[in-house]
């Protein structure tokens, strides 16, 4: 898989909140300036597990894990640090590929053949060659076509 710039990574981390996400796998409770709940990594019957909404970060007073949003991917789901980018980007509606593809090719978008630019040049081309075609291979362009010799 390609490498995941930087910036698009930070986009990622931003458009995440990791209480929103790690709901999804741990019922947490409000407690003071933290959530707290069961650690997903071991069993335990008291919670030790707890997410900091401030600093989005988790950690396990229990077994010590802990880091931010895609860290609890990884130890969870056993991922690569790029794996877990692109499933916490489907999470937060974060248009990955697009994003990707945007930085690679640095905005332009000249290399897709649907888009009005490019169209507009097909059809440019197409009606070139349908004058040149008229030019020199019906009556209509005859008299064009002498002008264009008498001025050689
Ligand atoms: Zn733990």
């Amino acid at each position: 898989m390609a490498r995941i710039p930087e910036p698009v990574i930070e986009q990622v981390r931003d458009a995440t909140d990791i209480v929103d996400f790690i709901s999804q796998y741990v019922q947490l409770q409000k407690s003071g300036k933290n959530l707290f709940g069961l650690c997903p990594f071991h069993e335990e019957r008291t919670p030790s597990f707890s997410v900091s909404e401030d600093k989005q970060i988790f950690h396990c007073f229990s077994c010590g894990r802990g880091g931010n949003v895609f860290k609890f991917l990884m130890e969870l789901e056993n991922l690569s640090f790029q794996e877990a980018v692109v499933k916490v980007a489907d999470f937060s509606h974060v248009e990955l590929d697009a994003t990707i593809t945007r930085q690679a090719a640095g905005t332009s978008g000249q290399s897709d053949p649907q888009s009005p630019t490019n169209q507009l040049i097909h059809l440019h081309q197409e009606a070139t060659k349908l004058y040149h075609h008229i030019l020199m291979n019906t009556e209509a362009g005859q008299p064009a076509l002498d002008y264009l010799h008498e001025r050689v």
